[in-house]
């Protein structure tokens, strides 16, 4: 099995920066990007943020602040703090290079068991396999898994399979090529059979319709939450931003003031009077879709549930961290921003 999926992967891997130098810290960062992000979305911010930050020292000495500006628009922000925490944790105690030691770069912030074994792997040529949704993909068809994955004991018995599986010799490639076969020929639609280096091993081909692994369980319905935000701009007609709290939903970056409830308590809370009509924008979350409405205000913010209160130029909230949420409410309102891609 791993010869064919090898030889399969030396042929058709697809060209990726941190493949071609898989320098631990490229190896790191790209792993981290690309958790729950697609790959084309990950390249263009990968290449940003190894320019700007060529080494774990290069980030730990950069402020969280100008971090989130790189970050902005990929969404799920906790990897981001725990890469920044992550980056002075190599520097203090490990002079700033990256360790080629499962247990101590498990230790790090933000580092799971799935990180770990990929960039000991990738990096290092450390045996360990690695298990992410293409995998498991991958994994519930060729054995006919028909279990479902997001049970514990269930992704046991996967995460059992695939350390049995995994070639020793090459195990960063092994890894990278099960990956790389779950995101362009064994996908969820469609699996491209005829084409796949496992097909005559494979049991869900030769006994069912591959399509139906792994099991899926239906996703609940995302609740619809009402979010006030007031546009609201200082005498220099900078517009008034708020520093979300640490911990949360967008936590530690730029917005606009933004609270749930209903429009008249929304607003007294942030200290605001509205000016005229608000304008409306949906934006969705994995578990919660937002429909918020942004009302020209005057005064300034306040409110207890923010961390800071600063206006900015919108020269300046260009190039800031800025949520998904507080972009699409300042485009609606007319303030022209650059759009991103990538999640939150
Ligand atoms: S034969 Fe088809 S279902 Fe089986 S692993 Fe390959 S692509 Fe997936």
């Amino acid at each position: 099995m791993s010869r064919s999926l090898l030889k399969w992967y030396d042929r058709s891997n697809r060209d990726m920066p941190w493949r071609r130098n898989p320098l631990p810290w490229w190896v790191w960062v790209s792993e981290i990007m690309l958790q729950q992000t697609r790959v084309d979305s990950v390249i263009g911010y990968f290449n940003r943020f190894i320019e700007r930050y060529p080494s774990p020292q290069s980030l730990a000495e950069s402020s969280l602040d100008e971090l989130m500006g790189y970050w902005a628009g990929l969404g799920y922000y906790a990897r981001a703090r725990n890469l920044h925490k992550a980056a002075n944790q190599v520097v203090d105690l490990h002079g700033g290079r990256v360790p080629n030691d499962p247990e101590k770069f498990r230790a790090l912030a933000g580092v799971g068991r799935y990180t770990c074994a990929a960039v000991q792997s990738i990096a290092f040529g450390e045996p360990m396999a690695v298990l992410d949704g293409n995998v498991i993909r991958v994994l519930s068809r060729l054995e006919r898994i028909d279990k479902n994955p997001k049970l514990a004991t269930v992704k046991d018995q996967f995460w059992t399979l695939a350390d049995a599986l995994l070639d020793h010799e090459r195990a960063g490639d092994f890894n990278q090529a099960m990956m790389e076969l779950g995101a362009t020929v064994c996908t969820p639609k469609k699996p491209k059979c005829l084409l796949c280096p496992l097909m005559d091993m494979c049991r869900a081909r030769q006994e069912i319709d591959p399509e139906t692994l792994p099991i899926r369980v239906p996703k609940k319905k995302r609740p619809v939450i009402q979010m006030v935000a007031g546009l609201s701009t200082a005498e220099d007609d900078s517009i008034w931003l708020v520093r979300r709290p640490e911990k949360g939903l967008l936590g530690g970056l730029w917005s606009l003031p933004m609270v749930q409830g209903d429009t008249h308590d929304a607003l007294e809370t942030l200290n605001l009077n509205p000016q005229d009509a608000c304008q409306t924008v949906r934006h969705g979350f994995t578990h919660q879709i937002w429909d918020i409405s942004t009302y020209p205000c005057e005064g300034k913010p306040i409110c207890a549930n923010f961390d800071e209160v600063r206006a900015f130029k919108v020269s300046e909230i260009k190039t800031l961290g800025l949520g998904g949420p507080s972009l699409k409410a300042l485009r609606v309102c007319g303030i022209d921003l650059p759009r991103r891609r990538g999640a939150g």
